[in-house]
């Protein structure tokens, strides 16, 4: 059998020993254990990398510790909107969203779009409408509230502070995974609630093809996360990816070239989740901590949250 290998985030920033409570730690790590079993069990059974990843993205949007779906920030006025994006290596066909309210899981309607629309990336009532359409489920308003993510908004909503959902003492965050399947195909997936108290419809990095998420078979898969005017501006996921495609670059050192370098030069705060296309693994990132995980057919699963 081929290799298998899967790698998930839920978000970089400034996450250190200090600002967590071992309860909080504790539900984290599990949270994190329980989306890459998960993820991993697809592929185990015989899954595509594209069904690990978005099931993994589900798990992650489901819990209220991080922000993507349910306990998504809030916008500057008070309301949640989410972007999200899925890509196929092997295809290279790709859905996205953005600005969506009220869908319980962003990752399935980007899912339902690579599938079954001629479009890449829907945005607003559109892509809600869309939703309708293929029977993904929405939910209430109150179903994303989330009393943390509340008082971080509260805290800079009169303000035009906008910031990364895991600068403040609280710290949660965007959530992704990629993946390499049985059968040689890559897969990559990204879902966010954004930045706390974001202009409303401000779009971030995620839901970019190229930006925050990218998969490519010859290369690799991508999903970041952090600062989304940076990354998108650095067209990071592509850059790493061409830098493997055209210039040879093995996959930890063209993460470490965008990420550890160009990056922080730049002024980028994030991180990212790797894999290529002979199952190695990178998950580098330049802020104080990520929660991160990752498992594969040679590597035991591996969850962590602080720089090693
Ligand atoms: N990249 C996301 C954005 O800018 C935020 C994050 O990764 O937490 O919307």
């Amino acid at each position: 059998m081929n290799k298998l290998a899967i790698a998930i985030h839920g978000g970089a920033g400034t996450i250190t020993p200090a600002s967590l409570t071992p309860e909080l730690e504790k539900a984290y790590r599990g949270a994190l254990s329980r989306a890459l079993e998960d993820g991993y069990r697809v592929l185990t059974e015989g899954g595509t990398a594209l069904d690990a990843v978005e099931l993994a993205v589900v798990r992650l949007e489901d819990s209220p510790l991080f922000n993507a779906g349910k306990g998504s920030v809030f916008t500057k006025e008070g309301k949640h909107e989410m972007d999200a994006a899925i890509m196929c290596g092997k295809t290279l066909e790709a859905g996205a969203v953005a600005g969506v309210r009220s869908i319980r899981n962003p990752i399935r309607l980007t899912r339902a779009i690579l599938e079954h629309s001629d479009h890449v990336f829907l945005s607003g009532y559109g892509a809600e409408e869309f939703a309708r359409k293929y029977d993904v489920a929405f939910e209430p308003e109150d179903y994303f509230y989330d009393p943390y993510r509340y008082q971080q908004w509260r805290d800079v909503r009169d303000t035009d502070v906008f910031m990364l959902d895991h600068s403040k003492e609280r710290k949660f965050g965007t959530v992704g995974a990629v993946a390499l399947d049985a059968s040689g195909n890559l897969a990559a997936a990204t879902s966010t609630g954004g930045m706390t108290n974001k202009n409303y419809n401000r779009i971030g990095d995620t839901p970019l093809i190229g930006a925050g998420t990218y998969a490519n078979n010859t290369t690799c898969a991508i999903s970041c996360t952090g600062h989304g005017e940076f990354f998108m501006r650095a067209v990071v996921a592509y850059d790493v990816s061409c830098l493997m495609e055209y210039k040879g670059y093995t996959l930890q050192q063209a993460c470490d070239l965008v990420v550890m370098d160009k990056l922080v030069k730049f002024g980028g705060e994030g991180g990212l989740i790797a894999v290529d296309a002979a199952g190695n693994m990178a998950l580098p990132f330049n802020s104080a901590g990520m929660y991160r995980g990752c498992r594969s057919t040679e590597t035991d699963a591996m969850v962590a949250i602080y720089k090693d």
